[in-house]
């Protein structure tokens, strides 16, 4: 892979007119530890955050030793680059041969689910390859309430009462019961996972039965940029949020329990920034060659601050607008697709013009794993920087967030 300084260096030198990746391994090696040494548990990378081999290979050699997987190309993705890997098959519901190739092939040992029926598959196979049911830990997800950018309980998770009906089951058939939740992504308040903590505690005292493990979900926010025209109070250090998590544990009576968290977005958010050619300039709009269907669906939802930065073309020599003049304008991909367009406006200088480049930071997190070949674009060109994207001056730009809680959004 090519190496360079910056983003900036890279894009000066391969002029790409096609989207380019900036890798930065040594940013993702040192998230992954800072992770590692705040949270007093296992940490177990949730894979779909971004399952790139490159990712994984290096969070396994900076000491990531357990990976939260949800389908058979996880398995194979995180054994084919850590052989030696524990896998947490943490996906609720499952199909049934996707169980069978888990337990029997990739010999996962744990799981999760929220529904007796899931009990019943994950039974059938467990008799069927005459496994010791004491060697499996089923974890029970419960659903949680809070405040993610993302919520999640909607989707899976127990009531309470339903909960603790599951976990007796489960201690009935001679397997480990494990409680487990997920409180959505990039969540700020540390309450939510009081909460969560609290409704664990509840279950397992509800249930009356041995607990094994409380696996504590992922949710944990990564750091984004902040809108200058709009001071907010600073996003809480990791070490707080894990601090307060760690008292509602001791208060909760799980001290004693082993705990697992699911960090994603946390880990590889820094470790990767898209370099992308604006394509034309009409007014305030500026047609990009990257879009929601390619790097930018996550940014999509306008819940997170993007810094960005602007690296005008030399060649381009004269320039209508200040470059210290802040200015919005509307994003559009690459595609045909009308609704290829960002829901907020990246600010950025108002000298920006058709063949300069944009370089979009910490997009390592749902950005290259939710990309499409839509329309047959499909950015997956890689370069290694050596330097965090925030080394060097100030990003100039940043894509505007959602408003606040309150004050109406401006709309699309
Ligand atoms: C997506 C997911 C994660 C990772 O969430 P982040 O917000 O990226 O930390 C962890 N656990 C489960 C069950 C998930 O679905």
């Amino acid at each position: 892979m090519p190496r360079f300084a910056s983003g900036r260096e890279a894009a000066l030198e391969l002029r790409p007119d096609h989207p380019v990746y900036c890798f930065r391994p040594s940013v993702l090696a040192a998230d992954a530890r800072a992770f590692l040494d705040a949270f007093p548990g296992r940490t177990a990378y949730a894979v779909k955050t971004n399952d790139e081999p490159m990712v994984l290979e290096t969070l396994a050699r900076a000491g990531i030793t357990a990976f939260d997987v949800a389908s058979p190309h996880e398995f194979a993705a995180v054994r084919a680059v850590a052989p030696e890997a524990e896998l947490l098959y943490m996906h609720p519901v499952k199909a049934q041969a996707d169980i069978r190739l888990a337990l029997e092939h990739y010999r996962i040992r744990a799981t999760a689910l929220d529904h007796e029926d899931e009990v019943a598959k994950i039974v059938r196979i467990v008799r069927a390859l005459d496994l010791d049911p004491e060697d499996l830990t089923l974890f029970v997800r419960i659903a949680s309430k809070g405040e993610a950018a993302y919520e999640l309980s909607k989707k899976f998770g127990a009531a309470p009462g339903h909960a603790a009906e599951l976990l007796q089951r489960i201690d009935g058939l001679g397997i480990r019961c494990g409680i487990c939740f997920h409180v959505g992504s990039q969540v700020e308040d540390a309450a939510t996972y009081e909460r969560a903590v609290a409704t664990a505690a509840e279950v397992r005292d509800a249930a009356r039965v041995p607990i094994s493990a409380l696996d504590v979900g992922g949710g944990f926010p990564a750091a984004y940029a902040a809108d200058p025209r709009r001071p907010q109070p600073p996003m809480p250090p990791l070490a707080d949020i894990i601090a307060r998590l760690m008292g509602a544990v001791e208060r909760g009576g799980f001290a004693g329990t082993p705990l697992v968290a699911e960090p994603g977005r946390v880990i590889v958010a820094r470790a990767f920034s898209v370099i992308a050619r604006v394509l034309l300039k009409k007014g305030q709009r500026l047609y990009i060659n990257d879009g929601i269907w390619a790097s930018l669906s996550d940014s999509w939802t306008g819940k997170i601050v993007l810094p960005v930065r602007h690296i005008p073309d030399p060649a381009r020599r004269r320039r209508a607008g200040r470059a210290d003049k802040i200015e919005p304008f509307r994003i559009y991909g690459a595609t045909c697709d009308s609704v290829d367009v960002l829901s907020r406006p990246f600010f950025l200088p108002e000298s920006v013009d058709t063949g300069d480049w944009i370089e979009i930071g910490h997009i390592g997190a749902y950005s290259l794993s939710l990309r499409t070949r839509f329309n047959g674009f499909y950015p997956d060109t890689f370069v290694e920087v050596d330097t965090p994207f925030e080394a060097g001056p100030a990003p100039e730009g940043f894509a505007e967030p959602e408003r606040r809680m309150g004050v109406a959004p401006e709309g699309g």
